[in-house]
């Protein structure tokens, strides 16, 4: 298991595969469910604003028709399966993929799942759906009174090919990570007693400078909260900045880190497993999209059916990228390799 830090006793879904296959058997009943996710109170025309049944196109799933009107409205419009050709059932497999596996699926293990026969579809796909985690929560994170927040930075990167000797493409991830204090209860298992993680944030960030490193705390943690950080300076300025601040001086020792910070520890231990495993070559320029997508998962872990409908941009609007658009990057280090 990749992210231990879960409560899997917390962990409320109900929604099994055989659940799913039950909920979303075909075309007709995908569609069924983004018209009850759109019109909750029955379907409303947008042309002509008139309530009543729509007609259904069965060579035309994702399309109603206006009895009165005559007018086509598209299911689809708005969400991140607007214009594509894939069928609604792919696309609600993908996002139930997404969401519900913890380490997260890779284009070529998509494919396969699928019987998908391009890579690119695969690929695009997944893509678009984490176009849906690109923009995470905003809203600042420790928010709750006397919450506590670990507050830490990593280097992520590793072994270049093609460059000079001791030339790395390391990259500084900050992180800020809600402690939450387990409910005592009566079971009689060790691991339940103690702290979890709450929501994170992570963020890349150009150096360990005070600017950088409590920029980001203010960024993304409420003032007010306590942090707990290690002794480097550049946190120092953090109680002026309206922070109830305690340093552990962690003086390059592990243990006395795994003691006073042991939360951020394990997040960044899990997101560098993450990465390690899953995304075998995550470049610097991607690696926000990925940070993105780590915690739009992470924050989601107790709640995977809300992840589901966030991904497919039934909550919300979400504009996912193009292939083409995700090949035309600026990219300047195609070179990198072997992340962390
Ligand atoms: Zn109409």
């Amino acid at each position: 298991m990749v992210i231990d830090v879960l409560d899997r006793d917390e962990l409320a879904f109900p929604h099994s595969l055989p659940e799913f296959q039950r909920l979303f058997p075909d075309e007709a009943a995908c569609a069924a469910y983004l018209e009850r996710a759109r019109w909750r109170e029955g379907f409303v025309c947008p042309h002509c604003a008139v309530a009543d049944e729509p007609r259904y196109i069965s060579t035309r799933r994702s399309v109603l028709r206006c009895r009165h009107c005559r007018r086509d409205t598209s299911l689809t419009a708005g969400t991140v399966m607007e214009r594509t050709h894939t069928p609604l059932s792919v696309w609600f497999w993908a996002a139930y993929l997404v969401a519900s596996q913890t380490p997260g699926i890779s284009a070529v293990q998509f494919q396969r799942q699928l019987g998908l026969s391009r890579y690119e579809t695969a690929f695009q796909i997944l893509h678009k759906l984490r176009a849906g985690m690109v923009r995470p929560d905003q809203d600042k994170i420790g928010s709750k009174p006397d919450e506590i927040v670990e507050a830490d930075e990593t280097w992520i990167g590793g072994r270049t090919r093609g460059k000079g000797r001791g030339v790395h493409d390391m990259v500084l991830v900050a992180c800020a990570v809600e402690v939450r204090q387990r409910k005592r209860t009566s079971s009689l298992n060790k691991r339940k007693i103690g702290r979890y993680a709450g929501r994170v944030r992570l963020s890349v960030v150009p150096d360990r400078s005070a600017k950088s490193l409590v920029g980001f705390i203010e960024r993304t943690v409420a003032t007010g909260a306590t942090i707990i950080t290690d002794d480097w300076s550049s946190y120092a300025t953090l109680g002026k900045r309206g922070y109830r601040h305690t340093a552990v001086a962690e003086r390059g020792d592990m243990e006395v880190a795994e003691t006073f910070l042991p939360i951020i520890h394990l997040v960044f231990s899990n997101l560098k497993t993450w990465l390690r495993g899953i995304h075998h070559g995550v470049s610097p320029q991607h690696l926000q999209a990925y940070l993105d997508e780590f915690t739009f998962r992470f924050n989601r872990r107790f709640y995977p059916f809300n992840a589901f409908r966030s991904l497919l941009g039934i909550a919300g609007d979400v504009t996912a990228q193009t292939y083409a658009e995700l090949y035309s990057e600026k990219s300047q280090n195609t070179t990198s390799s072997g992340w962390v």
